[in-house]
């Protein structure tokens, strides 16, 4: 059977981890066409296939205490709106893998939705694209998104990686889905996950919320930023930059050393390398240190 190298989609979707699968689902549901593509295998790229997802599955009459408390935690950073529209649409939604994914129980038989496998996740939802008529094509990097005549996104263009042929989708909407950029991390799964979408929607004029929480590693940093506890003290940071994820615990114990990175000093580590070219790793950058 021939290759297109030229196709015509409602929905394309760029990524097929979790967040593509899920959205090219909610776009096959009104009814349209979708197209999902991804650079490597849509299953098994990308870090949902090796993680254990936990999804925020939380019950309605607990929501409005839910939000808070994560708005609160977020230091401002967080949207109520877009987080009840997450928990409502996990609750909704989520149940549905039932048909290819045998979720857990606990002690008194309640199904767990919590928490997933990731491989097994990836591969119900591939059962599930396939189910619900999404053409899904691997091995497909999308490289650029096109714009028309009013410079409107109305498509992708890319390399079909089995033949080295270029291919474009026109679309009448695009998802980016591929991931965020932790390459280089050693975070397992992440190889794949080089930031093309944040990319290719700056190039298209996108404006990026978060950027100094976007995970970004510069190609020379091989090991993880060392940060130590008065680092994070002295930034006056403490409790407010990410207060739930840990800092709190780790800032007094010695054991959780390096075990997160802080964007503040990975950037000025990136921009010290960028400056005394790319031999320079194993030197200070003010409190922080790259590992040699
Ligand atoms: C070990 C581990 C444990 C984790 N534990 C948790 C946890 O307990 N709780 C939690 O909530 N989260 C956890 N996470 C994080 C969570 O798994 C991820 O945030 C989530 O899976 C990301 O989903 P995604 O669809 O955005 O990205 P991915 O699953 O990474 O999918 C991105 C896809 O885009 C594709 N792609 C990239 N570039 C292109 C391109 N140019 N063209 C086409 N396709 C492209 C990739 O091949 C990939 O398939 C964990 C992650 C890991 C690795």
């Amino acid at each position: 059977m021939a290759l297109e190298n030229s196709l015509s989609t409602d929905v394309l979707v760029i990524g097929g981890g979790m967040a593509g699968a899920w959205a090219a689902l909610g776009a096959v549901r009104t009814g349209a066409r979708v197209t999902l593509v991804d650079k490597g295998y849509c299953g098994t790229s990308g870090v949902t296939a090796t993680a254990g997802p936990g999804h925020w599955w939380v019950p309605p009459a607990e929501r409005e205490q839910a939000v808070r408390q994560r708005a609160a935690n977020a230091g401002g950073l967080a949207e109520a709106p877009w987080m009840r529209r997450i928990i409502e649409t996990t609750w909704e939604h989520l149940p549905t893998l039932a048909r290819h994914y045998r979720f857990a129980v606990d002690a008194n038989g309640h199904t767990i939705f919590r928490a997933l496998r990731g491989p097994e996740y990836m591969k119900a939802l591939r059962a599930m694209l396939n189910e619900a008529g999404v053409k899904v094509l691997d091995h497909h990097p999308a490289l650029e998104l096109l714009r028309d005549d009013q410079g409107r996104v109305a498509g992708a263009a890319g390399l079909r990686r089995v033949d080295q042929q270029p291919w474009r989708i026109s679309a009448g909407a695009v998802v980016l889905a591929s991931g965020g950029c932790a390459f280089l991390s050693k975070l397992l799964g992440a190889d794949n996950n080089t930031g093309d979408g944040l990319l290719m929607a700056a190039e298209v004029g996108a404006e990026l919320y978060c950027q100094a929480d976007a995970l970004y590693v510069d190609p020379s940093v091989f090991e993880r930023v060392q940060v130590n506890a008065d680092t994070v003290r002295a930034s006056g940071l403490l409790g407010v930059y990410r207060r739930d994820s840990g800092w709190d615990e780790w800032a007094d114990d010695p054991r959780y050393v390096n075990q997160h990175w802080r964007m503040e000093e990975v950037f000025a580590r990136g921009r010290e390398l960028a400056r005394d070219g790319a031999g320079g790793a194993g030197g200070a950058v003010g409190a922080a240190q790259a590992k040699a």
